[in-house]
């Protein structure tokens, strides 16, 4: 089966077998080992020298940890979103007592820093912005340094969504000022669902130190205070922790800008290819992510129909659209244990499917 969606992402076979080990006590010094490498190496990947905080749970989690730490009730926050991602960033801040101030773009098109600016300009009582990087729903890489460059201007605290893009495109989080910046397994890392990673820095602690949201499991404090022992509060998923030290070793084999660079070809193999078909993008290309790709479902045909004909006879996954992108796109990911031959695979599948569902593409099957 090729597994092409914007996670979970495939696992390479070092990584499985790493899962498989016996369990160890999470309080006794082989976790400690495995804990204090997988957070320097991570440093590594974060770009920075501030912290990287191992949390249980699924992305979603670590927006929702990043918030409770960071912002008190009542506090206003500028949710910047173009996509179902942004949205959701919003929405748990919303649910945690924030004022939030949405702006919002249209999906398929990039956050424009200029509009930032303006909203920072408008509500200069906001205590901190809430950016999606890499917008998964609809194959966006926003200019994230153009915007936290805005943000900073005010001096306001910046928090990142970086969950499809960190680990596979360049995000020096030091560099660029972004305070708190949230990762996942499923995505980049090549690893299953189930941690959270959190890059803080200085200004991020800080906001800590004031937040008054609750929050216990995902206490940075607390997160903080084990972690200087080489623990966790609770209970970690220590085989998650085994797969992501053998995950981090292939990554530091690879090197860092051979990631970006393989990432980069990949996205730009998608993008032809998908084109090459007579099909068309659903994103602005100038903004185009090399992570995930969204496709317009050719007229007439409902893409929802075209990916059950892509599983079912051709072993290929790709995802869905969603929120209001239900059955007018779908997507092809690419990102973590993912190579240009990947892309072809999907791409003669696509060329060979899509007759079949009414849609005559300018390239045939090189296959039949
Ligand atoms: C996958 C993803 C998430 C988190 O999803 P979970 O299902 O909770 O892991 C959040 N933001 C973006 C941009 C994502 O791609």
């Amino acid at each position: 089966m090729e597994l092409r969606i914007p996670g979970p992402t495939p696992c390479p076979p070092a990584v499985l077998e790493a899962m498989t080990k016996q369990m160890i006590n999470h309080r006794g010094r082989e976790f400690s080992q495995i804990f204090t490498e997988i957070t320097a190496r991570l440093k590594d990947f974060f770009q920075t020298k501030g912290d990287v905080l191992l949390l249980t749970g699924s992305g979603t989690g670590g927006l929702e940890a990043a918030v409770a730490n960071c912002f008190s009730p009542g506090d206003k926050v500028l949710a910047v979103s173009n996509g179902a991602f942004g949205d959701r960033f919003a929405a748990i801040t919303q649910v945690f007592g924030a004022q939030v101030q949405r702006l919002n773009f249209p999906w398929g098109a990039a956050v424009d820093p200029e509009g930032v600016r303006q909203a920072l300009n408008e509500n200069p009582d906001v205590k901190g912005v809430l950016v999606t990087h890499n917008e998964t729903s609809t194959g966006i890489t926003n200019d994230l340094q153009s915007i936290s460059a805005v943000v900073k201007e005010f001096d306001k605290l910046l928090l990142v969504d970086a969950i499809s893009s960190l680990g596979c495109v360049d995000l020096p989080m030091d560099a660029w000022g972004c305070d708190v910046v949230v990762n996942c397994s499923q995505k980049g890392w090549m690893i299953p669902p189930g941690l959270a990673m959190i890059g803080i820095n200085e200004r991020g602690w800080q906001a800590v130190s004031q937040a008054k949201m609750p929050r216990f499991y995902w206490d940075f404090n607390a997160a903080k205070q084990y972690a200087a022992k080489g623990q966790t509060p609770w209970t970690p998923a220590v085989s998650l922790c085994y797969a992501l030290l053998a995950a981090l070793e292939m990554m530091a084999q690879e090197g860092m800008p051979n990631i970006f660079a393989r990432h980069a070809r990949v996205g730009r193999t998608a993008r032809e290819g998908v084109k090459s078909l007579g099909l068309t993008l659903f994103a602005d290309e100038a903004y185009a992510s090399n992570t995930v790709t969204a496709i317009n479902a050719p007229t007439g045909v409902n893409g929802d129909d075209l990916r059950r004909l892509l599983e079912k006879e051709y072993q290929v996954v790709l995802a869905e659209g969603q929120g209001k992108l239900v059955g007018r796109i779908f997507r092809i990911g690419h990102l973590g244990w993912v190579s240009e031959e990947n892309i072809q695979r999907v791409m003669e599948a696509l060329a060979a499917a899509l007759p079949q569902v009414g849609f005559t593409p300018t390239r045939v099957a090189a296959s039949s």
